[in-house]
């Protein structure tokens, strides 16, 4: 298969997964994560209608974005774990930060422009094992930090949660302790309603337990070279 019969395929399976948890297929943003991939991936996908972009490192997001002449429409979504010391490249680059886990990474990220015209969309990151490395705060954790953003970072706002499921566990059994997490995130910005969850390997789950935006790297793209 190529490319577009590999995105098409995908698709097919997305609509397929949605439908079977009774939700609409239009509902879901699927990005395409194209680590690892030369810049011309994102071309090329681009050509075939793909809007939604997503990479995990800053320093190849942003490289990216300087060899690529403007694609129109085209959304980049930063989807890794962030060091604070790299806010200011992570917003001049992406438009949605999925992996915000922290007090001092929001600061980091509100201070990088602060009186921007449009706020800079972002996630909380939680971490669904007890593993500290893996990204992500604790789902008791994800209501502070979103008071701490609604209240002290003006030009940041709070769209959801995202996660990975863990390697030890069920999907479904992580994905629900997600959805709960939205929801206490909801509890404070009553619109935060995206959950970026899903990738090549447990999508239906995570559309079956509510996921509005899919990452989706190697199902669409083929093996990256480098894993990650
Ligand atoms: C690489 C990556 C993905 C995509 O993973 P695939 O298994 O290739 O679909 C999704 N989310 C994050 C955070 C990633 O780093």
């Amino acid at each position: 298969m190529d490319l577009a019969e590999r995105l098409a395929a995908l698709d097919a399976r997305i609509a397929d997964a949605a439908r079977a948890a009774g939700r609409d297929p239009a509902a879901l943003t699927r990005i395409v994560v194209t680590k690892f991939h030369p810049a011309e991936l994102v071309t090329s996908l681009h050509a075939l209608g793909v809007r939604d972009v997503g990479e995990n490192r800053q320093q190849e997001l942003t490289a990216k974005r300087a060899s690529l002449p403007p694609l129109d429409g085209l959304v980049w979504h930063f989807i890794g774990q962030a060091q604070t010391k790299k806010a200011r490249a992570i917003r001049a680059a992406a438009s949605v930060v999925h992996s915000v886990d922290r007090d001092r990474l929001a600061d980091a990220l509100h201070a990088a422009d602060p009186d921007a015209a449009i706020p800079l969309d972002v996630l909380l990151q939680v971490n669904l094992t007890d593993d500290p490395l893996r990204g992500g705060a604790a789902p008791d954790a994800m209501a502070p930090l979103a008071e701490h953003i609604a209240a002290q970072c003006s030009s940041l706002r709070v769209r959801g949660v995202m996660a990975v499921a863990p390697l030890s566990e069920a999907p479904a059994e992580a994905f629900a302790r997600l959805a709960a997490a939205a929801d206490a995130v909801r509890g404070v910005v009553p619109d935060a309603g995206w959950i970026s969850a899903g990738m090549s390997g447990d999508f239906a789950e995570a559309i079956a337990a509510g996921a509005t935006h899919l990452r989706i790297g190697t199902a669409i793209t083929g093996p990256r070279a480098v894993p990650g």
